[in-house]
């Protein structure tokens, strides 16, 4: 008897309209969840340079199957993390190249106010007479304190 009782209860609230209005609660959620899945597809395809719309339709025709399809052949990168990559590299190619200067003899790392090479010995800089700042060798009067070389 309680058992009955129980199934008739359960069968309540199928009838009632509570589990209608849960019913198209889960629906209207999947079909949001469905909808974010293609809008994600149409904008990560966009960001990655490949064809965003017919990756779009197809997460719209197969939805989860081919969210898995288009996240497996995807390309790997986004396209502005490429470009982004590559200026980084060109700014640090420059910028290694402008900041390391080398000895006109033996090709060795110098620095910009080094008077003698350290390893041949060539004379790179002369000290001023006057102040003994660093400078170059053909310089005529030093730029630091005025004074005739
Ligand atoms: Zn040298
Ligand atoms: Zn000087």
């Amino acid at each position: 008897m309680d058992f009955l009782k129980y199934f008739e209860n359960i069968m309540d609230f199928f009838r009632s309209p509570v589990w209608k209005y849960m019913i198209y609660g889960i629906i209207f959620i999947l079909i949001v969840v469905w909808l974010s899945f293609v809008y994600w597809t149409y904008r990560d395809a966009k960001l990655r340079n490949t064809s965003a719309v017919f990756w779009a339709f197809i997460v719209f025709v197969l939805n989860y199957l081919g969210l898995i399809i288009y996240i497996i052949i995807r390309p790997p990168e986004y396209i502005e993390d490429i470009v982004e990559r590559d200026l980084e590299i060109k700014r640090t190619e420059m910028l290694l190249s402008s900041a390391i200067l080398r000895c006109p003899t033996c090709g060795k790392e110098i620095k910009d106010d080094f008077v003698i090479c350290p390893n041949c010995r060539k004379k790179l800089k002369k000290p001023c007479v006057q102040c003994e700042k660093p400078l170059n060798l053909d310089w005529k009067v030093c730029p630091y304190c005025k004074s005739e070389q």
